[in-house]
């Protein structure tokens, strides 16, 4: 097993026995449900926003272990970052798990996130990894109250 494969399993155990972040937002300024069908991975997030920046990010909900700790670590990335810094890294963390070609940049931007690209060998696991994302960017983008990755 090479190192990324066991820091990538490592990972998702450890954010899926712990979750980061696993918790309600009270007047929370944005809330959106994703839903991944294909796995049945139904998770509701959180924003707290301070003008462009996120102040606390949260989830709830539940699905399989990749979704979950794919919330657990971006809530715990985002937390602090500006709104344009959160849509920059959904694009880049879905070119990494989609298999495209990052350039060094990109992947020092990522950190820890890029353990993730290990889902890029399981197709059938992408829509869990990124739904967290799809859903962080509909409520960034004040989508409707659901959203899906059909
Ligand atoms: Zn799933």
């Amino acid at each position: 097993m090479s190192d990324v494969q066991s820091l990538y399993q490592d990972l998702i155990l450890d954010h899926n026995k712990n979750p980061r972040n696993f918790r309600k937002i009270e007047n929370a300024d944005r809330t959106l449900e994703g839903y991944n069908p294909l796995c049945g991975d139904r998770y509701t997030i959180y924003l707290k926003l301070n003008g462009e920046i996120i102040e606390d990010i949260t989830f709830e909900g539940s699905g399989c272990a990749i979704s979950k700790a794919s919330a657990s670590v971006m809530t715990s990335v985002l937390k602090g970052k500006t709104v344009p810094e959160a849509q920059r890294l959904f694009d880049i963390f879905h070119r990494l798990v989609t298999g495209k070609d990052l350039s060094v940049e990109e992947r020092d931007e990522l950190g820890k996130l890029e353990v993730f690209s290990g889902v890029s060998t399981y197709p059938a696991r992408v829509k869990c990894a990124v739904l967290p994302w799809h859903t962080m960017k509909g409520a960034l983008e004040n989508k409707g109250s659901v959203v899906s990755t059909e």
